[in-house]
């Protein structure tokens, strides 16, 4: 085996990222010993994962064993066999031979099978499809789906071993600088309560453009409107602008701070962490393996939205909102 591109000593990690244009021959050989050895990953496209059972799954290192498993064939005939099931993906460096007869090509990218009567194989991408057809595509579904359901049950286990911090985040949201109930209970009081109506509806109307900047027309002076008329312009005001209203978008977004806090990080964020991934079928499995998904993007918008609201409450930045309400 020659590694194109070694990546991570395969324990602690580490990138090394070498190419073999870049290594001298002697270099090159050392790093191919290692890797032989095992010391050294095959870099980030070499992937081997084999099911036996359809349900856990295995990073399998060395395509030497895949070839010394027992059933193992390298030529098989696809006429003479039926397929049973996909048991395996793969995507290597260097190519290996497809493992039907009629084939022999060296592919990257593959399935291995198991055939009904036990023997095994690999089958190139394409050639899966193209010499078993829609009975192929009906396993590589399968397949898939099982890879899939494995894949979520492991990022949602994972997940669930972080959700002490999750929650230590969601804390300091809300009680240490940041105040998110705070930011809830003033901008909401202003805008139902401590402002005229016609001043909340004007901002909201803002918010929805997030457009902070409040100006006024001014009238020209008679001289202004000469020097403007000679350069072709002939308007009688100018705008000036008076001040710019900070965090205005927090008007309308103040209110899915309650909605984020009591319902994505309330109820929903309850559920996941009691959540027992080996009894939950495959939509619950893509369902909550979606909402983790969007835990980080949940977190940086409440970040956002008290943000604004909190340089939308500062106390000047209201006193100007008062001040000029008729330019709104
Ligand atoms: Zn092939």
């Amino acid at each position: 085996m020659k590694p194109e591109a070694v990546l991570c000593v395969r324990e602690s990690r580490i990138e090394i990222n070498f190419k073999r244009k870049h290594c001298t021959p002697r270099i090159f050989d050392f790093l191919k010993c290692l890797a032989d050895c095992k010391l050294l990953g095959y870099g980030n496209n070499h992937m081997i994962r084999l099911s036996e059972d359809g349900k856990t799954f295995v990073d399998i290192q060395c395509w030497e064993d895949i070839i010394e498993r027992p059933g193992f064939q390298q030529k098989l005939n696809p006429k003479e066999v039926k397929l049973k099931r996909i048991i395996g993906q793969y995507s290597i460096n260097p190519k290996q031979p497809c493992g039907l007869k009629n084939c022999g090509t060296k592919h990257n990218r593959g399935y291995l099978v198991e055939a009904e009567d036990g023997l095994e194989t690999n089958i190139g991408n394409v050639c899966g499809g193209k010499y078993f057809g829609v009975e192929f595509k009906e396993l590589q579904n399968v397949f898939k789906m099982d890879s899939n359901a494995q894949r979520y049950r492991e990022e949602i286990i994972e997940k669930q071993n972080q959700i002490h911090a999750i929650e230590n985040t969601i804390k300091s949201l809300r009680e240490g600088d940041y105040k998110a109930d705070w930011c809830y209970d003033g901008v909401h009081s202003h805008m139902t309560r401590l402002f005229p109506e016609f001043l909340s509806d004007r901002l909201i109307s803002r918010a929805k453009r997030n457009n902070g900047i409040v100006t006024k027309e001014v009238a020209l002076s008679n001289e202004e409107r000469e020097l403007s008329s000679q350069a072709g312009d002939k308007s009688a005001y100018r705008t000036e602008q008076l001040f710019v209203i900070y965090g205005v978008a927090a008007a309308v977004s103040y209110k899915k701070i309650r909605n984020i806090l009591a319902t994505f990080f309330g109820g929903e964020l309850d559920t996941f962490k009691n959540l027992d991934v080996e009894t939950l079928d495959y939509n619950s499995l893509k369902t909550w393996h979606n909402w983790k998904n969007r835990i980080d993007h949940q977190l940086n918008k409440l970040r956002e939205i008290i943000d604004d609201c909190n340089r939308f409450l500062a106390k000047s930045n209201i006193e100007m909102i008062r001040k000029y309400k008729d330019y709104l």
